[in-house]
């Protein structure tokens, strides 16, 4: 008897499993962890959202299935959202789709578009639901490195002609995770160009659009003139208002991509729950001061940490956007060696670049998940246990 398809065997192993086996070990032991792994916010979801939860929670209209291309509500509140934050317009009929969580979208999109055999470009390093998705549904990948020197930007004359012939999609995310990168529009319109002369469909992941520093306001690939015919974008509830657990994003853009969207998840799920999606709804479209909070407290924890990592020689220049840093690993260890010796020295979590990609190897990723005192104290751990090469 078999019992997983060649499509699940393929999957390669849970590479946090190993650090969380060590993490439970050691906790058991006593072990003050302090987890700097997980990309999980741990500010509460603020208490008007849950409110209006609670509210449409006592009304019994909203118990039967949901709508599967999501409430008006909710899908107005994206477009509202779309035309304040970025001057975008969009037909909430057809142009906004609700999902449960947007790596739901990630995912459903890649059979949604692409045949087996098919390729997917993917950045590298990345969140790794792009790639195990392809591999899921008989794709192909590939990589397409983001180097320092180049911000973190994909190249796209490096992508092999004969892989651009078979490639059916391609993925890009800023503010990014891991890396933390971010960009202008100068560098949508290149892709957006790129799509254009290859043909080639692109799908934005913007999970991170709201959490930034400063001035800074990151983009929207759909400022782009014409954009619609060549991209999509997903968006989340989850990293702007803290609301991870409760499965709720969204895709916008070219409205085919959409429609095809639509048919495959009509017949694989029935939407998020009414009441998530209006409470959803409700977030976007009341005060939203909360963001600026939940950033203030990101960038005086980057901050701290930032300052910590340079007291031990690891310099990063400061992220304009997401709650992550990416840093570069100190000489003598690879990202697994180093990620695997703080962690049995120190009791601190970091995830090793490599996760993300090839081209991840030689960093690891700090999530501002914690305290700024616990941050401080995680580099005390790490400068009095772990050997380094001051540069
Ligand atoms: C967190 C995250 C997501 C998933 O968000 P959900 O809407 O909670 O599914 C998607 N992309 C990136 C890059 C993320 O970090």
């Amino acid at each position: 008897m078999k019992y997983q398809s060649d499509r699940v065997g393929q999957i390669p192993p849970y590479l946090f499993a190993e650090i969380n086996k060590k993490k439970a070990k050691m906790m058991e032991s006593g072990v003050d962890i302090i987890d700097l792994g997980i990309g999980d916010p741990d500010l509460p979801t603020p208490p008007h959202i849950v409110e209006k939860l609670v509210e449409e929670m006592n009304n019994p209209s909203n118990f039967k299935y949901p709508s599967f291309i999501g409430c008006t509500e909710f899908r107005q509140a994206v477009a509202n959202f779309y035309q304040r934050q970025y001057g975008v317009n969009l037909d909430p009929e057809t142009e906004v789709l609700a999902l449960i969580g947007s790596k739901e979208g990630i995912a459903h999109i890649i059979p949604t578009l692409v045949d087996p055999g098919e390729y997917v470009l993917i950045p590298d390093p990345s969140y790794p639901v792009y790639r195990m998705a392809t591999l899921l549904a008989n794709g192909k990948y590939h990589n397409m490195p983001l180097l320092k020197e180049n911000n973190f930007e994909p190249d796209f004359d490096l992508i092999p002609e004969e892989i651009l012939r078979q490639s059916k999609l391609m993925f890009l995310n800023y503010p990014g995770n891991p890396t933390s990168a971010t960009v202008d529009l100068s560098f949508f319109e290149k892709a957006i160009q790129f799509a254009k002369t290859r043909n080639i469909p692109i799908a934005h992941d913007s999970a991170y659009n709201m959490v930034t520093f400063d001035d800074y306001k990151a983009p929207s690939i759909l400022q782009i003139n014409g954009a619609k015919k060549y991209a999509v974008e997903f968006g989340s509830l989850s990293k702007t208002y803290n609301m991870t657990g409760w499965r709720i994003g969204y895709i916008v853009g070219n409205r085919e991509i959409i429609k095809a969207l639509s048919t495959y998840k009509s017949n694989t799920d029935t939407g998020q729950f009414t009441p998530i999606q209006k409470a959803a709804a409700f977030a976007l479209n009341s005060d939203q001061s909360c963001i600026q909070t939940h950033n203030a407290i990101y960038k005086e924890r980057m901050n701290a940490m930032l300052a910590g990592l340079k007291s031990i020689g690891i310099q990063v220049t400061p992220p304009k956007g997401s709650f992550f840093i990416w840093a570069p690993v100190p000489a003598g260890f690879t990202s697994a060696e180093f990620v695997t010796n703080v962690l049995e020295q120190t009791g601190v979590i970091l995830t090793p670049g490599s996760a993300f990609g090839p081209s991840g190897e030689g960093y690891f990723r700090v999530s501002l998940s914690v305290p700024s005192e616990r941050l401080y104290e995680a580099v005390e751990r790490i400068k009095k246990n772990i050997k380094l090469e001051i540069v």
